[in-house]
């Protein structure tokens, strides 16, 4: 079986294609926090990796919440008297609101005006609305349109129909988990609960669900929980009714925003300094530019996606957050210009390959003891000091092999002498398996 890391080497142009199939298969689906499309996107999910679906009846306490009453939607439009719909929800699911109540009544323009939302400073674009927990209903329309329906008279009558339904069912969730050698657990997760978007939050779905394809039929010491859950009610929810799990989750982190050009971005625990923050660093601090953009870090802030539930003080789970782009902070966010075009298949790969390298890092982390600790020991007679072996990265190597002797007093993991050598992990792990299988490390833990 490949270790994690041969995975993660292999990656290529080929997984880009493979990701971008599943988005444009789950574009047009009608998404929400719960309901049919949710499910539907969860079975295309399905057809690629193993995945256990979850339901949660509406009206389950979880902590301060409670799983909301199950929304479908079949139909919606705004038509003119000659029956022409003008605003169409089979042209774009962003259309309504989501989470509408179900309406149909005729009203004219000005009585109409207030259930419509657009964007004035891109009179092109959709914007994307919910109401999940007040009770209301609305449409999102390109702000032009709106003006061609005001030229056309205050007084104007109009058709207005949404046909939804809003009644007790379920919450969705999928779930997939490959066991590893230990108990301890790597957890990843995924929004899935966004209509026709793709940066926001196809990207998410794919990369998570490649990961975990590719993540299969690998040896590893953690075993890999993912989780491709509704926004805040559905991460609220897994946390509520999975309490017993919580204790095993050594890692974890949000996926989200995975697919457009900005540069990759690294969002870190509450408290900045677990394992799984040295983790993406060390991976960052080594992985190209992309676009010219280099990755960054930055710090946590109790907002954005659902990093905010792992993080709050009575769960506390070490879960940071790995995107490109950070949410709102570009104007196709949260529109329908967040559409196929937006999001880059080899932005995706970029994405992929270092979640792929952070795993592979948590796995190959631990402890080592140098077993010859009184000087250096002598690598010469061992074949370690071999340059005809180890090629141009020579130089490397045999600096790793020293930094990882000299650091190996059972004390430090390989991530400290990552640091605090400035060489990749990768180098720095392959170093620590040529010294123990020479006999001079032993593991003293993870
Ligand atoms: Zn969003």
């Amino acid at each position: 079986m490949s270790r994690v890391i041969d995975i993660a080497d292999r990656i290529s142009e080929a997984n880009g294609r493979s990701m971008m199939r599943l988005v444009e298969d789950a574009y047009p689906v009608c998404r929400s926090i719960t309901g049919d499309g949710l499910r539907q996107t969860l079975a295309l999910v399905g057809a690629q990796v193993d995945l256990a679906i979850h339901e949660v009846p509406s009206g389950t306490a979880v902590f301060d919440w409670t799983v909301p009453d199950e929304w479908n939607i079949r139909d919606a439009y705004i038509a003119d008297t000659d029956g022409r719909r003008i605003v169409d929800f089979r042209q774009s699911n962003l259309h309504v609101v989501n989470y509408s109540d179900p309406v149909n009544a005729q009203m004219t323009f000005d009585e109409l005006a207030p259930h419509l939302h657009t964007l004035p400073d891109h009179p092109g674009w959709i914007p994307y609305r919910t109401s999940y927990y007040a009770r209301s209903w609305g449409f999102c329309l390109a702000h032009e349109q709106l003006e061609a329906m005001r030229a056309a008279g205050h007084d104007r009558t109009y058709d207005v129909v949404i046909d939804a339904s809003l009644k007790p069912g379920h919450l969705s969730y999928g779930e997939v988990f490959l066991p590893g050698r230990s108990d301890d657990e790597i957890l990843l997760t995924t929004h899935v609960c966004h209509p026709s978007m793709c940066n926001d939050n196809l990207s998410g779905v794919t990369v998570l669900a490649q990961l975990a394809t590719l993540l299969r039929d690998t040896d590893r010491h953690h075993a890999i929980r993912c989780l491709f859950i509704p926004g805040t009610i559905g991460a609220i929810s897994w946390l509520a009714l999975n309490r017993d799990k919580l204790h095993k989750i050594r890692h974890g982190l949000v996926l989200a925003g995975l697919g457009d050009t900005g540069p990759l971005t690294y969002k870190r625990t509450r408290d900045g300094t677990a394992t799984i923050d040295r983790a993406v660093e060390a991976v960052l601090a080594h992985t190209p530019a992309f676009d010219d953009k280099a990755p960054r870090v930055v710090d946590f802030s109790p907002y954005g996606y659902d990093e905010r539930q792992f993080n709050s003080p009575g769960i506390a789970l070490p879960v940071g957050r790995l995107s490109r782009s950070e949410y709102g902070s570009y104007p196709e966010y949260h529109t329908s210009a967040d559409n196929l075009d937006f999001i880059r298949p080899p932005a995706l790969v970029d994405s992929l390959r270092a979640l792929a390298r952070v795993i592979a890092t948590l796995d190959d982390n631990a402890r080592w003891r140098n077993t010859e600790p009184c000087c250096e020991p002598q690598l010469g007679k061992r074949g370690l000091y071999d340059a005809a072996g180890a090629g141009a990265d020579w130089e490397q190597v045999r600096l790793a092999l020293l930094w990882v002797l000299n650091l190996g007093d059972g004390k430090n993991d390989l991530l400290q002498v990552a640091e605090r050598s400035g060489l990749p992990f990768e180098a720095i792990a392959r170093a620590a398996s040529r010294l123990a299988d020479a006999g001079l490390l032993e593991r003293t833990g993870t």
